[in-house]
């Protein structure tokens, strides 16, 4: 195995005469030193770099999805840079709060939100939630009374589309445990049911294919397949989820987030979608801005 292409590291990343490499001017040898192994890296430039293309990618609502790298600097970091935050569980909630993150920018996700991470997100008056079962739906009927204004709500949706990545990494097939299935009608009656609820306030439509996904033609084809109901129940909002792939080895090539909202916003628009529409990379945002650095204990010569 030869070394590692630049192509694969940050963006930053310079190696010396002496065979030292920096990434934004740090010398990796130093950190180690300074702070001990193993030791995540991450290049803040690129991070703010891989924001800012999102929002001028996507514009206003596009979020970060946090369980990618989630830490209070790295919340606040994408937040600075204009994103939302999509959050999954509880303590997802938590980091976003301990970074001061305003309620209207949080998205909540989770397939199983308990009640006391509902009421927690009604709490601190979250942006977004996305709805994922009937169960969910009953719990915030219960959680949310009058007075109270109603939680801004999506719709998850799986399309039953294949995403081409590895089979645990895929969730838009239609025996998902993820979301409302189409096929099955489920996904139509949630949406009337949302949208008749004084629970809730239906804005959009969610759907997130899977991760590690290297080809934009599996975000058209899920398109395809939702944009009918995304027509029909006139929502504002299109969210196209996650998943946008990251190279980590040689011979892997994935687009750039650029390139994957270009293709996105233009099959919505052939196929009608008026809705705004946003996206939730979380990977594509932070995996190539980091190296993890290691100190070489033990060697062993093997013939
Ligand atoms: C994991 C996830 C994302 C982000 O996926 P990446 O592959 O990191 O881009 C976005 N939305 C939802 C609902 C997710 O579960």
């Amino acid at each position: 195995m030869g070394p590692i292409p630049i192509s694969l590291l940050p963006q930053n990343t310079a190696m010396g005469e002496d065979g030292r490499v920096t990434i934004g001017g740090c010398d990796l040898v130093e950190l180690a030193h300074e702070h001990g192994t193993p030791l995540f890296v991450y290049s803040e430039a690129q991070l703010r770099a891989r924001c800012r293309e999102a929002v001028a990618a996507f514009g206003d609502g596009v979020a970060y999805a946090t369980k990618a790298f989630s830490t209070v600097e790295m919340v606040r970091l994408a937040y600075e840079e204009g994103m939302s935050l999509d959050v999954a569980t509880g303590g997802e909630l938590y980091v976003a709060q301990a970074a001061e993150i305003p309620g209207e920018r949080i998205v909540v996700h989770g397939n199983n939100k308990s009640v006391g991470e509902l009421r927690a997100a009604l709490e601190v008056g979250v942006g977004r939630i996305v709805v994922d079962s009937f169960d969910e739906m009953d719990r915030i009927e219960k959680l949310v009374f009058a007075g109270m204004p109603p939680p801004a709500v999506l719709v998850r949706v799986t399309p039953g589309v294949e995403a081409h990545t590895h089979e645990y990494l895929r969730t838009g097939v239609a025996d998902s445990k993820f979301g409302f299935s189409l096929a099955s009608g489920d996904a139509e009656r949630a949406i009337a049911q949302a949208g008749a609820s004084e629970a809730m306030e239906l804005v959009g439509i969610h759907a997130h294919i899977g991760s590690q996904v290297f080809s934009v033609d599996s975000f058209r084809k899920a398109i395809k397949v939702l944009a009918p109901l995304v027509v029909s129940s006139e929502v504002e909002e299109f969210s196209i989820g996650g998943g946008l792939g990251v190279a980590y080895v040689t011979g892997e090539e994935a687009p750039t987030i650029t390139e994957w909202a270009d293709t996105v916003k233009s099959v919505c628009a052939k196929q009608g979608i008026e809705a705004r529409v946003v996206a939730e990379p979380g990977r594509a945002i932070v995996a190539q801005a980091a190296v993890t650095l290691y100190t070489v204990g033990t060697i062993k010569e093997i013939p």
